[in-house]
């Protein structure tokens, strides 16, 4: 409400909030309020598609112009909004700079400009976009029209950069709580992946829609021809296939209901899809705000979901090379790989996975008791020792090694290897006998982690002591660990336990209802070639069942149902109720 009205008062703003927060009614309220065609800036056609379609469901006056219309029907757009009719009108940054486009917007009235996904303008961002940049030019050429970026996900330098490049410094921020309390989030080592995933999704959602995420297009294709084997209705969605196929899948998973999709990084913006019960990382993504833009994804609808990560060193090994072998400058590489081990943190916690995901973007929370560290308090030791004996492996053994020798060394176990390196004359050489080879894998994880120890990519992924880890063996303080056990529990939230917030169906009679209203939802959705969410979210089928409303007046006390939905679809979800 605030943003609204400060956006209706004409001033210039730049709001954060978490995915589903409500980021389009920011805009849209106001764009309905003001005179004139509010131009909203968005990266992607899939995003305006959805956006235009679900503003036209609510009976507002929305288009979009973007490269996959033809010229007939870009022209027939631009006509409306020259006579003033089009309330919101999106496009794509690339249109908005083209001298063309700006001299139509020169002579129109326009009530504001929104910059969605505003992060893409800054390369510290996770999705640059070279021509986000350009957006300095709507200060430049229209000062008197109030501007707005948005985003859900932005660090501290990623911040800033959006204000000084869109030119909002002296503008008011609004950041809203990020916090996603329906979403239940847990982060596992990985042990058996197809055995673990198999075992998260029949723990939890047999029946339920979810993204199953892989680095690599290989992996994506794999995994989805498994999951069918194993019965379920699984697609693949990767940058290299072919693009009839990818664009079937994704409207697959966009009009059906218990879909899998198994995807590459590629999918998911733009995604708007409310009921993603689950999302599953198989590998962990490059930084936090990754990982938590690709969670996000889940429970939109605000129905409890499941955010499940599987994790090892082998992951962070790749994603530091990619960094390495990127293009980006030294400056880059080092936040790049700082947001990596700020990653690597979060898994290996001990603590509320919940309170270090908002510490992150600058807030804060009690102990959640809805992600796993909280539910099943992890077992700690003191690791003192522990550490010492890892980090002087490492110095001893000239940090030129990887983490299978230096266990080798610490395990005192005889080959040639150790042998011709003399590095059974080591001090160090047998001293870890204490623990077992996974555990000694899990210490040096952590040490990771903590940034004591660092994988060096450039030098083949031999192990290097960082600053902080030579502090930490100098001033010898104490540290604890997460104890290493062999067995992994996949466990989501159980739905009983987040009932509070959600809408239970009881007994045959009421899923039979949802049944037939679902039919016919998807019946309308077909007919006006739009997802079935735009019709009405499950949340709201709920809603009928649990209030039965007798007449259309009933029917507007239920949340998601207003005017223009009332007289297009009241009637015929009135006639199934009775
Ligand atoms: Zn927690």
């Amino acid at each position: 409400e605030k943003i609204i009205h400060h956006v209706i008062s004409g001033k210039n703003c730049f709001v954060m909030m978490p995915t589903g927060g409500g980021k389009s009614l920011c805009y849209q309220i106001p764009a309905l309020n003001l005179n004139g065609t509010a131009i909203v800036i968005s990266p992607l056609i899939a995003l305006m598609q959805d956006q235009v379609n679900a503003l036209k469901q609510v009976g507002v006056n929305a288009a979009a112009i973007n490269s996959s219309m033809s010229f007939t029907q870009i022209t027939e757009v631009i006509d409306l909004v020259r006579s003033g009719e089009i309330k919101l009108l999106y496009v794509a940054p690339e249109r908005l700079v083209m001298e063309e486009f700006l001299n139509l917007l020169s002579n129109i009235k326009i009530s504001l400009f929104a910059i969605d996904e505003a992060h893409c303008v800054s390369q510290w961002g996770h999705d640059f976009r070279p021509v986000y940049t350009q957006l300095t030019i709507l200060a430049e050429k229209f000062p008197n029209v109030p501007r707005i970026a948005l985003t859900a996900t932005a660090d501290e330098p990623t911040r800033k950069d959006i204000l000084t490049k869109l030119n909002l410094q002296n503008d008011e921020i609004f950041t809203a709580g990020f916090d996603r309390p329906n979403i239940n989030y847990s982060i596992t080592l990985r042990q058996n992946n197809k055995k673990q995933l198999l075992d998260f999704i029949n723990n939890n959602h047999k029946k339920d829609s979810g993204i199953v995420y892989c680095l690599s297009r290989k992996k994506v294709e794999e995994t989805a021809q498994w999951l069918k084997e194993e019965g379920f209705n699984a697609f693949a969605y990767h940058a290299g296939m072919n693009p009839e196929i990818r664009k079937s899948n994704q409207d697959t998973f966009l009009n059906e209901d218990n879909v899998i999709m198994v995807a590459t990084i590629a999918f998911g913006m733009g995604i708007d899809k409310p009921d993603v019960r689950f999302v599953a990382h198989l590998n962990t993504p490059k930084s936090i705000e990754s990982y938590y833009q690709e969670t996000g994804r889940a429970g939109r609808d605000g129905l409890p979901a499941n955010a499940w990560m599987c994790y090892g060193l082998a992951d962070v090994t790749m994603q530091r090379n990619f960094i390495e072998e990127s293009m980006a400058d030294e400056n880059q590489k080092r936040i790049e790989r700082q947001k990596l081990s700020y990653l690597l943190g979060l898994c290996e916690a001990t603590s509320c996975r919940r309170q270090i995901l908002l510490k992150y973007f600058g807030d804060n929370c009690q102990p959640c008791n809805n992600c796993d560290t909280c539910l099943t308090k992890p077992e700690v030791f003191d690791a003192t020792i522990a550490a010492q004996k890892a980090i002087s492996c490492v110095y001893r053994t000239e940090q030129r090694f990887g983490v299978a020798y230096l266990i080798d060394v610490l395990l005192g176990v005889e080959n040639d290897r150790i042998q011709n390196f003399r590095h059974d004359q080591l001090s160090v050489y047998n001293i870890g006998k204490e623990f077992s080879r996974p555990e000694w894998q899990s210490i040096f994880r952590q040490l990771v982690a903590m940034d004591f120890l660092r994988v060096d990519v450039a030098g083949h992924g031999g192990i290097k002591i960082t600053g902080s880890g030579r502090d930490f063996l100098r001033e010898k303080t104490l540290i604890q660990m997460r104890k290493y056990s062999g067995k992994t529990k996949e466990k989501g939230v159980s739905r009983t336990k987040m009932s509070k917030i959600s809408l239970e169906l009881e007994g045959d009679e009421e899923n039979e209802l949802f049944a037939k209203l679902k039919a016919k939802r998807l019946e309308i959705a077909k007919e006006q070639k739009v997802p079935p969410y735009l019709v009405f979210h499950d949340k709201t089928l709920f809603e009928m069942i649990k209030v039965k409303p007798k007449s259309l007046e009933d029917m507007k006390q239920i949340s998601g149902v207003g005017e223009a939905k009332i007289k297009s679809y009241g009637e015929c979800f009135l006639e199934i109720l009775a």
